[in-house]
């Protein structure tokens, strides 16, 4: 009987089937090259495998598999499925996020194809001739060595050895490794006493007996708790524990466990360049089983770590950030995502906008394996289920050791400005505790979080504003380039000498950004060592490790930067943290802003006093009475989770309700309002009340694109399959309608 194949194709389109020729054998989750469209050649995964002819004409033959084991396991499989039912797109999509370019070969014809495709890069090795692990043979080989050819012998005997302890090693040696040129190793393969093979590097894992940190009473019993919660059935917990309270013990001791018994172990972090220290600290004890997993790898170590890990039989530990979780794990039995709360688990652009922390939880699930979030300031989402008791909850209250929590205080901004206790954008009170700091030889973190030099260049005479040719927004001064940028597109100019508006006066620099801060703490502290971290200075992998470098090895005295710093690192010798602003988070128009706010500030807090001294924080702010303002400094998570979580009940906001955001995109803004209006009426007709809108989003204008907005807002207890198919059915309406056909549509589904 014929076969055919449903292969999911790295496009935004439906699987798609092709025919499997007689005698191929096939199995689900394999690569296999295919032909589509006119004559494009692609790579595509075997979705599903089956006798039914699809009712077009010609159907065309799988071309050939590619790689040796499919390349997904069953439960991948599963996670894509659900990746592409919830968030609304094609497994395609998925599939290009998924797997490493490299490893998804195309081309216009095969030979591009085949040329495209990924040669893995392999290196000699050398084992001693079977007939030579007995020692009588061994011996009498090096005697007729020994006299003759005294350099064969030499290199025979290192080979011998190199496995360490045994005087005949029977293992094999990367050539790389010995002493032997290649010549005289070559002699010996002649002989037949030794062999040689070129494959692709193997990777020594090590044993399984760690050096573990011994746990505080309180750790053992935060363990404790999540174990018996695993052990009782609940696929996901939540560990709830402060700074500083030693989340990252607990992580060690599960994932020690796990890799004893062979399994793998997957550690998700927001963002790996900010998690440098924890892998070096997870090297520390788990040496080569630890992977790193992240976009500043080269494309083609990306690939060799998937295959690597694809042909693993256990005891991985893959370190990475969000795209890890489609890493070919096996024996994976438990995922940790550290700082769950962070946004950057969840994909804005491109599709699949899918949030790996949600993913984990999924996985963990279809894997029977579990998944563990830690933060300090979970999200509302998490925390609620911890509450009901969907999710496991262990919690950590104390810092660990003679670490004492940090003393807060809020700085009036308005108030010092009125009594003149101001210089820049400094508060007497925080400038008094840097010029302390510096006199204890202490080090100081500030935290601005907007980079540049001021986020609008003005005109004070006719209030002209420097604004983005094709985005609807001000233009970033960054005085170091000399440039007016874009954050959104990215666009430069020259910042004009006069105000092009009136040509009357300067145009002047309003608000500050990192690089203005900068300026003032060098002015007003010239003997301090000064730095700067965001985006703008991390340029480069290098430039990134080399600054966080002189600030850990206290090469500088204080460094100025954006959210950056607040995330992740533990510097011994900082005792001061200042927060140069605090009211833009507390006054952003998002209604997550009270606890971003809250999670941001108690991070950065989280920063001071990480060793035994407990260190300082100045907050300043025009509204230090702000409710969300008392709960940093009382450090009450739970009383912000409770307020925030009565507001969302009372507003209809996640987590008792489930957010899509529809943004719709073209050049012609006449064209984008009436299709959003169009839309709005039609899911009007299905959802009635429950659709918010049409929205003007902050920035209506981007890339010269007009943007606008609907929100979807349905019952968490809803099903949400069913409001997605309603949704889905519209939205593929839209799309083929003439009228609106060339419209964008961006569907967001839990948007952060
Ligand atoms: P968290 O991840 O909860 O912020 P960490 O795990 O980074 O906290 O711990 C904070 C500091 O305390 C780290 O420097 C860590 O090495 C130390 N620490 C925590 N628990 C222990 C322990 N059981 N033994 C030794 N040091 C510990
Ligand atoms: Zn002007
Ligand atoms: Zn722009």
């Amino acid at each position: 009987m014929p076969r055919y194949a449903d292969i999911v194709l790295p496009l935004a389109q439906p699987a798609y089937t092709f025919a499997v020729p007689e005698g191929m054998a096939l199995a689900e989750g394999q690569a296999v090259a295919v032909q589509f469209g006119a004559r494009r050649f692609y790579t595509g995964i075997v979705w599903r495998i089956h006798d039914r002819r699809p009712d077009f004409k010609t159907v065309k033959p799988i071309r050939r598999v590619l790689y040796d084991a499919p390349l997904l396991t069953a439960p991948q499989r599963a996670l894509w499925e659900w990746i592409a039912s919830y968030y609304m797109c094609r497994e395609g999509e998925v599939m290009r996020c998924a797997l490493p370019a490299l490893m998804k070969p195309s081309g216009d014809s095969e030979e591009e194809f085949a040329s495209d495709e990924f040669r893995p890069r392999t290196e000699c090795y050398v084992s001693l001739a079977p007939e030579l692990r007995d020692e009588e043979a061994f011996d009498a080989a090096c005697e007729r060595l020994e006299r003759r050819a005294p350099r064969q012998y030499a290199a025979l005997v290192e080979v011998a050895s190199a496995g360490g302890g045994a005087r005949i090693a029977t293992g094999e040696v990367a050539r790389r490794l010995l002493h032997a040129d290649a010549a005289v190793l070559h002699a010996l393969a002649r002989k037949g006493l030794v062999r040689l093979a070129e494959h692709e590097r193997t990777v020594e894992r090590g044993g399984s007996s760690f050096l573990l940190p011994e746990l505080s009473p309180a750790q053992l019993r935060a363990l404790g708790e999540l174990r018996s919660q695993f052990d009782g059935g609940r696929a996901t917990a939540l560990l709830h524990g402060v700074t500083g309270s030693g989340k990252t013990e607990i992580y060690i001791h599960l994932a020690a466990e796990v890799l004893a018994r062979g399994g793998d172990v997957l550690l998700l972090v927001p963002e790996i360049a900010l998690t440098a220290q924890l892998i070096a600290r997870m090297e520390r004890i788990f040496g080569s089983r630890v992977t790193a997993y992240h976009s500043r790898l080269t494309p083609r170590r990306r690939t060799e770590t998937y295959l690597r890990l694809n042909r693993s039989e256990g005891g991985e530990f893959v370190v990475g950030v969000r795209s890890s979780i489609f890493l070919p794990l096996k024996r994976l039995q438990l995922i940790i995502v550290d700082e769950e709360h962070d946004a950057s688990y969840k994909q804005a652009d491109p599709a699949p906008r899918y949030n790996a922390r949600d993913c984990a939880s999924v996985m963990a699930r279809l894997m029977g394996c579990r998944a563990l979030l830690g933060s300090a300031t979970p999200s509302l989402e998490t925390w609620l289920n911890a509450r009901t008791g969907k999710y496991g909850l262990a919690l950590l209250r104390e810092r660990y050791g003679a670490a004492r929590p940090p003393a807060l205080f809020l700085s009036d901004t308005l108030r010092a400005a009125k009594r003149g206790e101001r210089q820049g954008h400094f508060n007497k009170l925080l400038l008094d505790k840097i010029g302390q700091t510096l006199d204890r030889g202490g080090q100081a973190m500030l935290f601005q979080n907007r980079r540049g030099f001021a986020p609008y260049v003005s005109c004070t005479e006719c209030g002209w504003t420097a604004r983005c040719p094709s985005c609807n927004v001000t233009l970033t001064y960054h005085k170091g380039r000399g440039e007016l940028v874009c954050h959104y597109c990215g666009h430069t100019e020259p910042v004009p000498a006069k105000c092009p508006s009136c040509r009357v006066t300067d145009a002047v620099p309003m608000g500050f950004g990192t690089e203005k801060i900068v300026e003032q703490v060098a002015s007003l502290f010239p003997e301090a060592r000064v730095a700067r971290l965001d985006r703008d200075s991390a340029t480069s992998e290098r430039a990134f490790s080399a600054t966080v470098a002189d600030f850990a090895e206290r090469r500088t005295d204080i460094l100025v930067g954006t959210q950056m710093i607040a995330k992740g690192f533990d510097f011994e010798g900082v005792s001061l943290v200042g927060v140069l602003n605090a009211d833009n988070l507390l006054h952003n128009p998002d209604f997550r802003a009270a606890e971003r706010a809250f999670q941001l500030l108690t991070q950065v807090a989280g920063r001071a006093g990480r060793r035994d001294d407990a260190g300082e924080v100045v907050i300043q702010t025009s509204d230090p009475s702000h409710r969300v303002l008392r709960q940093v400094l009382e450090g009450d998570y739970e009383a912000m989770a409770c307020a925030e979580l009565a507001e969302r009940e009372a507003f209809f906001y996640p987590p008792y309700a489930r957010l899509t955001a529809l943004t719709l995109r073209h050049r012609d803004p006449e064209l984008v309002r009436r299709a959003v209006g169009e839309l709005a009426r039609r899911l009007r007709e299905r959802f009635g009340r429950r659709v918010l809108g049409p929205i003007a989003p902050p920035v209506d204008r981007i890339r010269g694109e007009w943007l606008a907005c609907l929100l979807l807002k349905v019952e968490s207890g809803a099903s949400s399959a069913r409001a997605r198919e309603l949704l889905g059915a519209e939205l593929r309406r839209l799309a083929v309608d003439p009228a609106f056909k060339t419209v964008t549509v961006v569907c967001d589904v839990d948007p952060q």
